[in-house]
């Protein structure tokens, strides 16, 4: 059925829907238009006085012709944007069990916090010396990560944790170039489990990347790397906890052996979450690694941003930290002023980081306390081990014989035999009412479910989400594919064929049939 925009309507969709509705729409659940399909170019929500005589400057090159854009009455555009709003889901609006990215609970006053002006509405281009307390804010923030992570210094300026990956790996480029064996070292292990960005990063300056197995155990065999290493690897890139939701059990004879090679080891930080105020990487023998405050230290993210991903890096590091960085509270831009012994490999950003996301953390940090944010790293892992240990007898966990970390893996040999496959069941979730867990990640079990529930949620909330698992892992055990095979039944949207949508995408919008009458 087609509604009167002309697309395939949502009510016409569903099967279970008994009377398919003139608008689309589904009760209050508005099937919303694009703006172009339904605003006039005539019309405006403001009054603009029209413009004077003037003498047009652009040489003949002026439009000759009204723009085209759509136009609207001021309810309209608002409720346009609020519905868009509402089709949002997120971490305020459900359980949000995305694996590896750490989706918590953004807490209210960090958000005012980073709205006060004297944070909130400074300009990246304002000179340092008008904004004293952005940069004690830094420095201050600088001072925590370097006490939570045992590490002497930290970059503050990667946007990201993929940015920071690339930050700390060119440190280390540096730091090999400047020992004379950057045409020698030229390689980089990076574990299979590891996230697409650690070898992607890697490979972007130009590494070669070779991949260390993991043991049957899902961590990271000293020999496996040992015998990997030799003169021409500049580093591995290790993630720990690792993306099995693991805690890599040798971390430190890895680093030995590391060093004892002469190479760097970069941690990729970004389950930092599970370990807070319980380990110190700096302890663990660590030389560069990047944390990303949007899943650790609180910020709303997905979609790509926003984020920040500091740098912690070691004594033999630190004097390739890129500009700027703070030396003593002042904020060093550029070679001018650089103290002596340092040599920044040169500049990722054009200004000092992302102030909205460090007023963020700090406001985090500040009202949780040591005690609350080790707390947090506890709940975290609890919370975690509670889902695996409800679920494991019937999803099946492929180190389900050790407690988990932050996130409990499962993979699908449970789902053999039944015809449901991991992207059905993660479709089904959605009729539940829960954005999926992590699918097909990490790459080294066979159609994996990563859950992490973080600290966020209440036993309460975690007993409804296993039960509703518990339910559909049992449907599924009894056969019942059809709940599964065309899911999401009760979404706006059913099942998207995300490959072709992928491989061909639509990039052009086209005007819509006319709107017909109901009588036709
Ligand atoms: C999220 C994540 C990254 C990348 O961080 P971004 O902030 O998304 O760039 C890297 N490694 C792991 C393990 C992650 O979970």
């Amino acid at each position: 059925m087609l509604n009167r925009q002309g697309r395939p309507s949502a009510a016409g969709e569903g099967a279970d829907v008994l009377h398919p509705t003139f608008t689309g729409n589904r009760a209050l659940l508005i099937e919303e238009a694009l703006l172009f399909e339904t605003g006039r170019v005539e019309v405006t929500g403001v009054d603009i006085e029209e413009a004077g005589a003037f003498t047009p400057r652009l040489g003949g090159l002026e439009r000759k012709e009204p723009i085209g854009l759509p136009g609207f009455s001021e309810p309209e555009a608002m409720r346009h944007f609020v519905r868009l709003s509402q089709k949002n889901f997120g971490i305020d609006t459900g359980l949000f069990p995305l694996g590896s990215c750490t989706m918590k609970h953004n807490p209210r006053l960090n958000e005012k916090m980073a709205r006060l002006p004297g944070f909130g509405d400074i300009h990246p281009l304002q000179p340092v010396s008008t904004v004293p307390g952005a940069i004690e804010l830094i420095d201050r923030l600088a001072h925590y990560l370097k006490t939570l992570t045992g590490m002497p210094a930290v970059a503050m300026s990667p946007k990201a944790g993929a940015h920071g990956e690339l930050c700390g790996m060119m440190a280390i480029k540096a730091a090999i170039a400047a020992r004379g064996e950057g045409e020698t070292r030229t390689v980089v292990l990076v574990p299979e489990s590891a996230h697409g960005t650690n070898p992607a990063t890697a490979a972007l300056i130009g590494f070669t990347v070779e991949p260390i197995p993991a043991r049957p155990d899902g961590t990271v065999d000293p020999a496996d790397v040992r015998k990997a290493l030799g003169p021409s690897v500049a580093a591995i890139m290790l993630t720990n906890p690792n993306t099995c939701g693991l805690f890599e059990k040798d971390v430190k004879a890895i680093a030995e052996a590391v060093h004892e090679a002469g190479a760097y080891f970069y941690c990729d930080g970004a389950n930092f979450n599970a370990i807070v105020g319980k380990v110190r990487p700096g302890d663990l023998g660590v030389d560069a690694m990047h944390i990303n405050l949007h899943k650790t230290f609180s910020t709303p993210h997905g979609g790509g941003g926003p984020g920040a991903g500091p740098v912690v890096l070691s004594d033999k590091l630190a004097p390739y930290a890129p500009f700027p960085f703070l030396a003593e509270g002042r904020l060093v831009e550029n070679e001018s002023q650089a103290p002596q012994g340092t040599e920044p490999f040169g500049r990722l950003v054009a200004f000092h980081g992302q102030m909205g996301m460090f007023t963020r953390a700090m406001a985090y940090m500040l009202s949780h306390g040591a005690d609350g944010m080790r707390q947090a790293s506890e709940d975290a892992v609890l919370s975690a081990n509670y889902i695996r240990a409800s679920l494991q007898d019937l999803m099946s966990a492929p180190f389900g014989d050790q407690p988990c970390m932050h996130e409990a893996l499962f993979d699908d040999s449970w789902l053999k035999d039944t015809g449901v496959t991991t992207l059905d069941f993660a479709k089904a979730m959605i009729d539940e009412g829960y954005h999926p867990m992590t699918m097909y990640f990490p790459l080294v079990v066979h159609g994996a479910m990563l859950i992490e529930p973080t600290e966020s949620e209440s036993k309460a909330s975690l007993d409804l989400f296993i039960a509703t698992l518990r339910d559909l892992a049992m449907a599924a055990r009894r056969g019942e594919t059809e709940r599964f095979s065309g899911a999401p039944y009760h979404a706006p949207r059913r099942r998207m064929d995300e490959t072709r949508a992928a491989r061909q995408p639509i990039l052009r919008w086209t005007p819509p049939e006319p709107i017909k009458d109901a009588a036709e």
